[in-house]
């Protein structure tokens, strides 16, 4: 039985309360805790020991990336949804008196703000295929890279694991279909020793993203079909069902297509990558251990170095 499987708990409420996270007037946009970035931090340093075989290039991202490369990655096909831009005031002295003044009387003062030539980042990824693509071709063994950013997506929500800015860790691997592939595989057997190690409940399943629209329907029903996304679920929270809190994926063609990606031999380059949640994790471990980290299995203690 987890800690908060008692009737009469909230474990939103007991976050909250604990002051694990600190909330805002804005849903999905808590602030943490020392407790809950010590889980966080040690969390981090175990990710980077399970790819410490794989021989990745270490990449950090701020939270914001280019619009161009943004642009390129094609989010907006699929997620303009979820997609934060950043706009700024650029205007003379005038303006700024008209923008005070519209703050002073509580009207939208977006309209005097111009969009900025950077846009927040959705996925720690997303940076990546850009700048891979403007190394030129990729050597017969392609490309492996440990990547991780703030992310951005609006979707606010009162649910503490659907956060509107959160962490993501990711390898990241460019290269031909098999290498991808086998890629993936190698780290979707690697859920029940990361579950293990991490002493939670875990399963792994078939997964989709939220494209957006009716024609959305359309290819989450096909991403599907291909296999290309599964998820390591755990519970996290008082949610009837499990949450996501690492993906698996498979691009195939479509950022080596839409950013310029070549293989070795002037083929178009498939991507997939391996993503950590970094804060669902640490929820789920809240969730199935208790509010207390001190009072956690040894094990798990020993795997977060706490
Ligand atoms: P995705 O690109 O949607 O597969 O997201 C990668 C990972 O980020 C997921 O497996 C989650 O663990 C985490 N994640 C996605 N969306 C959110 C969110 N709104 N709040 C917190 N974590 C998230
Ligand atoms: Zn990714």
């Amino acid at each position: 039985m987890n800690y908060f499987s008692k009737a009469d708990s909230s474990f939103t409420d007991a976050l909250f309360k604990a002051g694990l996270l600190i909330p805002t007037e804005v849903a999905g946009l808590a602030a943490r805790s020392g407790q809950f970035e010590a889980i966080v931090s040690g969390l981090d340093a175990m990710i980077t020991r399970l790819g410490q075989d794989i021989g990745a290039e270490t990449v950090r991202f701020p939270p914001a990336m280019t619009r161009v490369s943004f642009e390129k990655t094609g989010y907006m096909r699929g997620f303009p949804q979820l997609a934060g831009s950043i706009h700024c005031f650029c205007g003379d002295e005038k303006a700024h008196c008209a923008l005070l003044t519209c703050i002073a009387e509580g009207r939208d003062w977006s309209q005097l703000l111009a969009p900025a030539e950077s846009v927040l980042t959705p996925a720690a990824c997303y940076p990546l295929y850009p700048i891979i693509a403007a190394r030129g071709s990729l050597s017969p063994d392609g490309a492996t890279v440990d990547v991780a950013s703030w992310c951005f997506r609006h979707e606010p929500s009162i649910d503490p694991a659907r956060m509107q800015m959160f962490r993501m860790r990711e390898y990241v691997r460019i290269g031909s279909p098999q290498q991808v592939l086998a890629f993936r595989q190698q780290w979707l057997e690697r859920v029940p020793d990361i579950a293990g190690q991490l002493g939670i409940h875990a399963s792994v399943d078939l997964a989709n993203d939220p494209f957006f629209g009716r024609a959305g329907q359309l290819k989450a029903d096909s991403q599907r079909e291909q296999n290309l996304k599964f998820e390591m679920l755990a519970q996290a929270g008082d949610q009837p069902k499990p949450t996501a809190c690492m993906s698996f994926n498979y691009h195939q063609e479509l950022f080596g297509t839409m950013c310029g990606i070549r293989q070795w031999n002037g083929e178009v380059a498939h991507t997939g990558c391996v993503g950590f949640g970094m804060e669902r994790l640490a929820l789920a471990l809240f969730y199935q251990h208790g509010l207390q980290s001190s009072a956690w299995p040894a094990s798990t203690r020993a795997a977060l170095a706490l």
